[in-house]
């Protein structure tokens, strides 16, 4: 049995919504990660089994790896199909947000969501949500969005209506957002749910390899290069990575190839914090992705010299400047939370 985590007042409303609603909208953050696909994709099979119209729109493409996913096909990204998309988003009668806190997260998809007038719900799992939608259902202790979705499908009275894609979807989210069960992953519950989602077919086994055993030649020789390059800061218990635009052309780099390097770091024994830095394609900034083992808190060095956020363990952020400044800005901070960073298990 599962303990019934989400207010049940909020499981109630939610039910009225949908189950009156037509079309139903689902949007989750810019460059889309496992758990964001999984939880929109999973929600979206549900809502289609219950008979309803459903579009899941991302702000931009995602990466390669989740393109089997069921459902991907039909993902509208927003930056492709911006008019059609505005339509639909401000048509909907109710609008779902996955996997982010802050409307700015969205990014060029927000204006439309808040001015739209259909009925909002967020379903999320980061600390300190905003508040532009009517229902929130926020649970940081939560490690996925897609565990909160196969939770409110559940509660909702529906687990029978899970279907085998669905349960591909959310146990996708469930795994990428925990490292394949490495870390967030203590709570026993996780695991009644993997047993639920088997119970659907699901092979798990599967699902790992094609997540995380798909790359091309030139991603593993770029992840080589990469480590190369990496700086250990042996006082801090700290490491950082970078790759510039130039680097990645040498390797033949597309979306996702990076994805996973900033954990690499955090396997040397006493390393505690990693941190890697990478110039955007699309935008004129660098992406910071900050992880940490134990009680260090990246959410706050992210907010606070980055401008970004997420949880303690993995955040992120964006830097306006230089790689050599940024470097120098990381630099500084390391320096300022020295007396936090200690080594593993200390
Ligand atoms: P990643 O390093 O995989 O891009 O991001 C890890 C986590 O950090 C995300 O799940 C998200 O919670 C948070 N995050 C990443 N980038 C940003 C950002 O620019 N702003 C905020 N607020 N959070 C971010
Ligand atoms: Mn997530």
């Amino acid at each position: 049995m599962l303990s019934k985590i989400i207010n049940q007042s909020k499981i109630d409303h939610f039910s009225k919504w949908f189950q009156r609603a037509d079309s139903i909208v689902i949007v989750s953050h810019v460059s889309p990660d496992g758990d964001a696909m999984g939880s929109s994709l999973g929600l979206a099979h549900f809502l289609e089994s219950q008979d309803k119209t459903v579009t899941v729109i991302m702000p931009n493409a995602f990466p390669d790896f989740l393109r089997w996913m069921p459902g991907s096909k039909d993902v509208l990204i927003y930056d492709k199909y911006k008019e059609y998309a505005d339509e639909l988003i401000a048509n909907a009668d109710v609008i779902c947000c996955l996997d982010f806190n802050a409307i700015k997260r969205i990014d060029t998809m927000a204006d439309a969501v808040l001015a739209s007038s259909a009925r909002k719900i967020l379903i999320d799992h980061h600390l300190n949500p905003e508040d532009f939608c009517r229902i929130i259902i926020s649970h940081p202790e939560i490690s996925s969005t897609s565990e909160l979705v196969f939770r409110l499908i559940c509660r909702m009275g529906y687990f029978s209506d899970i279907s085998y894609e669905c349960a591909q979807c959310i146990y996708t989210g469930m795994m990428t957002d925990t490292g394949g069960f490495t870390f967030n992953s203590n709570n026993r519950e996780v695991y009644f749910i993997i047993s639920e989602l088997l119970s659907k077919g699901i092979d798990k086994d599967d699902i790992y390899r094609k997540v995380f055993n798909t790359y091309s030649e030139s991603r593993l020789r770029l992840m080589g290069y990469v480590l190369t390059t990496m700086k250990v800061y042996d006082g801090c218990s700290t490491a950082l990575l970078s790759l510039t635009k130039d680097e990645q052309s040498k390797f033949d780099y597309i979306k996702g190839d990076s994805e996973g390097f900033v954990n690499i770091p955090l396997s040397i024994k006493d390393v505690c914090f990693s941190c890697f830095l990478r110039e955007d394609t699309e935008k004129q900034m660098i992406k910071v992705s900050l992880r940490s083992v134990g009680t260090f808190p990246c959410n706050q060095l992210a907010a606070e010299f980055f401008g970004g956020g997420g949880h303690l363990n993995a955040s992120g952020g964006e830097f306006y400047g230089t790689m050599e400044e940024a470097k120098e800005v990381f630099e500084q901070a390391i320096e300022k939370y020295k007396p936090l960073l200690q080594k593993k298990g200390q």
